[in-house]
Parts: structure tokens; C-alpha cells; sequence
């Protein structure tokens, strides 16, 4: 399938970038890694005028350790995540996300950014970065904000950007000795998450959990922190009957979609099972 007639500009610097969205903000699209807008523009399903292919903006493909902190350029890919030593060490959860996220060709071309920016609720990043209370850079017209990454996704492919915002950075903390897992359950097809459950662990040498942090993708129209079982699991011995209990509360307050992966009843039941999986496997790290 070919895409309808757009007028292509790929700008150097992050104010020609912006500068060319405000102008043309009603009916313009952000090419990054072209893993998500590429195949919706072929499909027609967008059909932009104007696209700004921000692949040569310079400095956004750099992950750097600021401090407690690291700072992960929007034009970082997810392959780079996945092999990267500096995350491996100091933020391991990312690395787990990115290693389960398509295949090959789709984590050498797409973007951390893009994903955020495209706010799937089948992605995975949205559940990571949300259990790791990540903040998102965004650049426009009026200068540079950061979002706290709770307050950044609104539901289905909808986020606060402004038609004429840019991703430029995600922060994560550095999480030391804090035990994380990703896990999914997916369609071999797409790798899309039916159900994605990334988990943050604080334990301390007795054996407690002293803070739970968990995020869930693919069950409703955006990712969301399981309040009650991280409750459940903070100030606890995690044994496989605490660990269980928990997962039952995983949605709670929250109602699953229907869609041709599965029903609301089967989400559930697979958000319970992976829940408790990943909070395992974070343990066994
Ligand atoms: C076969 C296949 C399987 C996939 N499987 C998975 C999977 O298992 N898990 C998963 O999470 N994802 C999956 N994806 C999606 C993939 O991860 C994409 O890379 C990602 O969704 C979008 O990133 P991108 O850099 O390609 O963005 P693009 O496709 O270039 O852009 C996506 C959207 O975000 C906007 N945008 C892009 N960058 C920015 C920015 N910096 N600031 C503001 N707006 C921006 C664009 O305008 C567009 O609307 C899959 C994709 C394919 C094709």
C-alpha cells in the first residue's frame, strides 16, 4: 500500500522542528522510527499533509547518567535499550521491556519517543515507564516542560502533547538493588501486548517488600499502576500465597477491554497470572 501525497522536511535543529509544526499544526505529522506512523499513513488511516521526519535532529539518540538519574533521548531506539550496558546496570526494567517488544527489524527503527508519543495501550513502555514514575521531556513553541508520566497518557492513542510538542527525553531513575521483571502475554503475530506487566521492587535483607511498584498495559485504554496490590505486596514477606492474593486485586477499579486477543473475563484472569509472574520473576533477579 502507498501512502497519500505529503510534503516531506527534515529539519536539523529541535527550533526548525518546531517552528515547521506550529505552522502547519493542524495537519502534521512526527516521523520518528516510522514503526507505528508508517503503516497507519500506507493503510490511509492517517493521511497527513505535511511530515517532519526528526531523525536528524542531533542529541536525541543518547542515553546519559545524570546523577540518581538517567536521562533517554526520545530518538533512542528500543535495540539500543536492549544492549545497553549503562541500562543493564543502573535500570535494568528497560532492557526487560525492550527485549520483548516485536522483533528485530521493529527494535532497530523504533523509537522509545515515538512509542510514548503514540500512547498504544497495547505498548509496552507506557506500563515501564509508569512503574518506574518516569518523566517525559516536551519541547515546543513556549520552551521545554517535564511531565510526570502518570499525568501524560489520556486513553486510546491520546496523550497532553500539543499537535506542535516533540518528545525529546524520558528520565528513569537509576533503581540500585530494586528487583524488576517485564513480562507479557502476546500474539506471536504483532508482539502486542494482551497483557504487559512491568514490576519495581524495593526488598530489604529480612525478606520484605518495602515498596511495590507495578505497571499494567493492554487491559484498558491506557497503562495504570494496580494501587491495591502494590499495597498488598509493601511490608510483606513475598510468599507465593501474599504474591497470589495481591495479583487477584490487579483489576480493580479498572474494566478490561474486548477485543479480538480476548474478553474482558479473559484479561482479568491473564492480568492475575502475569501479575504474579513478573512479581516471581523480579524476585529471582
Ligand atoms: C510489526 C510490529 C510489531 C510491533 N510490536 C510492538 C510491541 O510488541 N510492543 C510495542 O510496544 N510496540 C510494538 N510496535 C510499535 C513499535 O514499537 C513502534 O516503534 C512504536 O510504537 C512507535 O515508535 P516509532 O519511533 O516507530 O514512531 P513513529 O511510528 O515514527 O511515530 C508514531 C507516532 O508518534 C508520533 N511521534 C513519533 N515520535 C514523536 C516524538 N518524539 N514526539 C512527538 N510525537 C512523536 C508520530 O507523529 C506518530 O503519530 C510494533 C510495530 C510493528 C510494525
Amino acid at each position: 500500500m502507498i501512502p497519500g501525497p505529503f510534503e516531506y522536511f527534515a529539519p536539523r535543529s529541535l527550533s526548525d522542528a518546531v517552528k515547521f509544526l506550529s505552522a502547519h499544526k493542524d495537519d502534521v505529522k512526527i516521523l520518528s522510527g516510522g514503526q507505528s506512523l508508517l503503516p497507519l499513513m500506507k493503510m490511509r488511516l492517517s493521511k497527513p499533509a505535511f511530515v517532519v521526519d526528526i531523525g536528524r535532529l542531533p542529541g536525541l539518540d543518547q542515553i546519559v547518567e545524570q546523577g540518581d538519574h538517567l536521562v533517554i533521548g526520545a530518538l533512542v531506539t528500543h535495540a539500543q535499550i536492549e544492549f545497553s550496558v549503562l541500562l543493564k546496570t543502573k535500570c535494568p526494567l528497560l532492557p526487560q521491556t525492550a527485549t520483548t517488544i516485536a522483533d528485530v527489524q521493529v527494535r532497530n527503527r523504533g523509537t522509545i519517543g515515538g512509542s510514548i508519543a503514540h500512547a498504544d495501550p497495547a505498548g509496552d513502555w507506557p506500563a515501564t515507564i509508569i512503574a518506574l514514575d518516569a518523566e517525559i521531556q516536551v519541547s515546543g513553541p513556549n520552551g521545554e516542560r517535564w511531565v510526570k508520566c502518570d499525568e501524560f497518557f489520556l486513553g486510546l492513542l491520546m496523550s497532553v502533547l500539543e499537535p506542535d510538542e516533540i518528545v525529546t527525553a524520558v528520565k528513569v531513575p537509576v533503581t540500585g538493588n530494586d528487583k524488576t521483571a517485564y513480562m507479557k502475554a502476546a500474539p506471536r503475530s504483532s508482539g502486542f501486548a494482551v497483557v504487559g506487566v512491568a514490576v519495581r521492587l524495593a526488598v530489604n535483607s529480612s525478606g520484605t517488600c518495602s515498596r511495590a511498584a507495578i505497571g499494567i498495559t493492554g487491559v484498558t485504554d491506557k497503562a495504570y499502576r494496580p494501587g491495591r496490590v502494590e499495597q498488598m505486596l509493601t511490608g510483606k514477606r513475598l510468599d507465593t500465597s501474599t504474591i497470589q492474593q495481591a495479583a487477584a486485586e490487579a483489576c480493580r477499579n479498572v474494566e478490561p477491554i474486548e477485543d479480538i486477543n480476548g474478553s474482558a473475563e479473559y484479561r482479568k484472569q491473564l492480568t492475575e497470572v502475569y501479575v504474579t509472574r513478573a512479581v516471581e520473576a523480579a524476585l529471582r533477579t
